[in-house]
């Protein structure tokens, strides 16, 4: 069973998980892989291959079988797991609690080699879809108080399978920087009256230089202070703290907006490694107590997505201070992406 550990002096937590058997030779950097399809279990026809799905998009076939766009499967070697109780062991010095959680594979489409930034947007709307559905299915756990969807695209960023693919995962804690996050969205709300986000959206539309595309509904510029190169941020423009509330007109567009960034990543940056988080807010249960910086997130907490692509290792400063060095101005970076971005 995995555990959650909290480090005692800066309160940020950790799944330690040995039961996922990493052992230091599985560390080594491997060649980018490419698992053919008769062995690969997210391929059409190998539905078998994985524990039952818990959702999928089908044209009336029967789960688990083939005839699907988009299935979404719990992991087989989860960090965190769903059975038990949640307990915290211990809360003084070194505090501690069982790896209570939700691990979920979306599986992007039944097609081994498709890459999402060659995808057609129905494909990218279902995904979201799935995102969107599973997250508020997991919602009604309430042992659960973050959600985390993301993507890692390439081995370098940490995906083992190369078939296109998500992960959701459940916490029963808070992570730190969602925290930071909030903290800062808060102190600025209660200074200003209104949302940061909301006001770095308007800052960077006034200014462009950082704006890589900005579309009817969501605006994607590089980060003013990103700490990596080619570090983009997509804010939707109209205000809100969970990404469960788009509309369908909204995600259309994210969608082909989504599409067309990670086309012009391949062109600008060669197909990088990238990280895909959904920064939202945390479900806060209604009998539990709320942390400092979550009260009225609705109001000063807006959701968004980042996008980190891997293009130079994390060194010893980084590690050390999270104090980090980016050779890429932003500045650069944008005008590099408005360069790669298609015509439609
Ligand atoms: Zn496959
Ligand atoms: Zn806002």
């Amino acid at each position: 069973m995995s555990e959650l550990r909290q480090d005692p002096v800066i309160g940020r937590w950790v799944v330690i998980a040995p039961e996922r058997g990493a052992r230091p030779q599985e560390f080594e950097p491997e060649p980018e892989e490419d698992i053919r399809a008769d062995v690969c279990p997210m391929c059409e026809g190998n539905e078998r291959m994985t524990l039952p799905e818990v959702f999928a998009i089908r044209d009336s076939t029967e789960p688990d079988r083939p005839g699907w766009y988009v299935r979404v499967v719990p992991n087989k070697f989860p960090a965190l797991r769903v059975e038990g109780e949640l307990e915290a062991v211990e809360t003084g010095l070194f505090p501690h609690m069982n790896g209570i959680g939700a691990h979920e594979i979306v599986i992007e489409t039944s097609e081994h080699t498709m890459d999402l930034a060659f995808a057609p947007d129905e494909q990218i709307i279902r995904v979201l879809t799935a995102f969107r559905r599973r997250v508020e299915d997991l919602r009604r756990d309430t042992r659960f108080r973050h959600f985390v969807v993301f993507r890692n695209h390439r081995r370098a960023a940490g995906a083992t399978l190369s078939h296109p693919h998500s992960q959701i995962i459940a916490l029963p804690i808070i992570p730190k920087l969602l925290l930071d996050q909030l903290a800062g969205s808060s102190r600025y709300f209660s200074q200003n009256g209104r949302c940061i986000f909301c006001d770095i959206v308007q800052r960077e539309l006034d200014e462009e230089v950082r704006i890589v595309q900005a579309t009817d509904h969501f605006v994607a510029a590089a980060l003013y202070a990103s700490p990596y190169a080619y570090g983009v941020n997509i804010y939707p423009r109209r205000h809100s703290h969970d990404f469960v509330t788009m509309t369908v007109e909204e995600q259309v567009d994210l969608a082909s907006l989504l599409r067309r960034l990670l086309m012009a990543y391949r062109s600008a940056a060669f197909n990088p490694p990238y990280n895909l988080v959904f920064q939202m807010a945390p479900s806060i249960p209604p009998a539990c107590e709320v942390p400092q910086g979550c009260a009225n997130m609705e109001e000063h907490y807006h959701w968004h997505i980042q996008v980190a692509p891997r293009l130079s290792s994390v060194a010893g400063l980084e590690w050390g201070t999270s104090f980090y060095i980016n050779p890429v101005a932003p500045e650069e970076a944008a005008a590099d992406l408005r360069k790669g971005l298609p015509s439609a």
